[in-house]
């Protein structure tokens, strides 16, 4: 399989995040990247380096400025104290607080949804080459009609129009999704089967109707993103129907999550899709840190089966996974299943 990844993901290693109110180690480590870039090319993928698309197709699916806010933050850094190591915010915009400041401190935490997102000198370089190797993954399956995948580090799924969150600063699997649909035409579906909702996903296409969006994940009532992800999310005015959201009892195992996964697929179908992509969080490992569900190894080769069984174009786009013995495995054992049902 065609493997676009890229070395300036690198470029953005966050040590700590702040989660339950305590500073901790941060957990979307760079080595993340080496770690899954390593077991790729053992198992014998064609490694590829991205192309540069600069930041207009990171405007189909964010605000100009939030772009323009992830490009300036670490050079405006003074403006909200001099002398910062990292832009983190200290406020945050409510649902029901929307005005636009001018001044850095209020657009920090208008820009940003929690602290799990600090952005250094060059976090932004990591975050633009993740966003080229989704596009160009996106790139590569529209034009041979077939499948690639896109290790895209940072993640992007929490990221939503004007926001970054839980890890994500531009949301790739959109980005490849937007980028699919403007060059294939016809209605593009994102699966997204991290443990996580993709509510980053969900915000963006509420409204479209021909982005069909749907997420297995753990169940937020007690889980990030705990304001979005419930069976009752079904689309806006624009897209009812258009949105599945199928949370699943925390400890849930892999029969379960295929359930879920078919019923996924079934709904993609059954709305006429003609690509695909899929945003593949290997973060439903029984190994996973998160601890949420049950996946096994075997388990993730048979969703890679699965979801080529839809015989569609398909970018798969990495988004969470954590550092745990068998992280490698899990993505090799996915793009196998994957390979398999597509020879
Ligand atoms: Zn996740």
């Amino acid at each position: 399989m065609k493997v676009f990844h890229s070395e300036d993901s690198l470029l953005h290693a966050p040590d700590f995040y702040f989660r339950r109110g305590r500073r901790i180690e941060h957990l979307e480590r760079a080595e993340r990247y080496e770690v899954l870039h390593r077991a790729a090319k053992t198992a014998g993928h064609e490694m590829l380096a991205p192309a540069d698309f600069g930041t207009a197709p990171l405007q189909r699916v964010h605000s100009k400025r939030h772009i323009e806010f992830l490009a300036t933050a670490w050079a405006r850094r003074d403006e909200i104290e001099p002398g910062l190591d990292y832009v983190l915010p200290s406020h945050f915009a409510r649902a029901e607080m929307h005005r636009y400041p001018d001044g850095m401190i209020g657009r920090v935490g208008f820009h940003m949804a929690d602290l799990s997102t600090p952005l250094y000198q060059h976090s932004f370089d990591a975050v633009r080459a993740s966003a080229n190797v989704a596009l160009s993954t996106a790139e590569a399956v529209a034009a041979d009609r077939g499948h690639a995948y896109g290790l895209c580090r940072p993640p992007g799924h929490h990221a939503s129009t004007e926001s970054t969150g839980g890890f994500c600063f531009v949301n790739n699997a959109a980005v490849a999704a937007a980028h699919l649909q403007a060059k294939l035409g016809g209605k593009v579906a994102i699966i997204d089967i991290d443990v996580h909702h993709g509510n980053g996903t969900q915000i963006i296409f509420y409204d479209n109707p021909e982005v069909i969006t749907a997420s297995v994940h753990a169940d937020p009532a007690t889980f990030m993103p705990y304001y979005l992800g419930y069976g009752d999310e079904t689309g806006g005015q624009a897209a009812e129907g258009c949105n599945l959201n199928l949370p699943l009892t925390h400890g849930s195992d892999d029969a379960v999550w295929h359930k879920a996964i078919e019923r996924t697929m079934r709904f993609c179908a059954d709305h006429g899709v003609s690509s695909l992509v899929v945003a593949l969080g290997l973060d439903a490992s029984e190994h996973d840190p998160n601890g949420a569900l049950g996946v096994t190894t075997q388990g993730f080769r048979k969703a890679g089966q699965m979801l080529a069984g839809a015989g569609l174009p398909t970018a798969i786009i990495q988004e969470g996974g954590y550092l745990s013995e068998i992280l490698g495995e899990n993505l090799v054992a996915f793009l196998a299943g994957f390979d398999e049902a597509r020879r």
